[in-house]
């Protein structure tokens, strides 16, 4: 499957990695919309919230469970915003489910 974030955490794409375990991997954006702004991803493919079931719901909640650590290690003490967009309307352009975390300023109220 030609995917891009299959890729990166592949290591035959290379990215800034903060991150990675057993489930979940993490890397900087390379268009970052904040100051800090950092992708999560399971390992495996998963192709965004829609694809979330019973039989992957173990291994989203341990990516879930990643990004309160980066956001330490980020230093966003003061909050953060965490983001995953699905599908066409909502603009996902990689099909692989990613969280963005983003961070370091007060960030916009509009959401969208
Ligand atoms: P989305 O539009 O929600 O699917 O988010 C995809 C994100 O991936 C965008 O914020 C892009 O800037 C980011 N992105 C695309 N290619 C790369 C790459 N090679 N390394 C890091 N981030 C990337």
């Amino acid at each position: 499957m030609d995917c891009l974030f299959c890729a990166i955490i592949k290591g035959d794409i290379p990215s800034t990695k903060v991150y990675e375990d057993e489930y979940a991997y993490a890397f900087r954006d390379i268009n970052p919309a904040a100051p800090t702004h950092v992708l999560v991803v399971p390992k495996t493919h998963i192709a965004s919230i829609d694809a979330v079931s019973e039989e992957n719901a173990d291994t989203v909640a341990h990516v879930l469970a990643a990004i309160p650590k980066i956001a330490a290690a980020e230093g966003l003490v003061n909050g953060y915003r965490v983001v995953s967009n699905v599908g066409e309307d909502g603009c996902q352009s990689v099909k692989h489910l990613h969280f963005h975390i983003l961070g370091g300023t007060k960030l916009s109220e509009k959401m969208a």
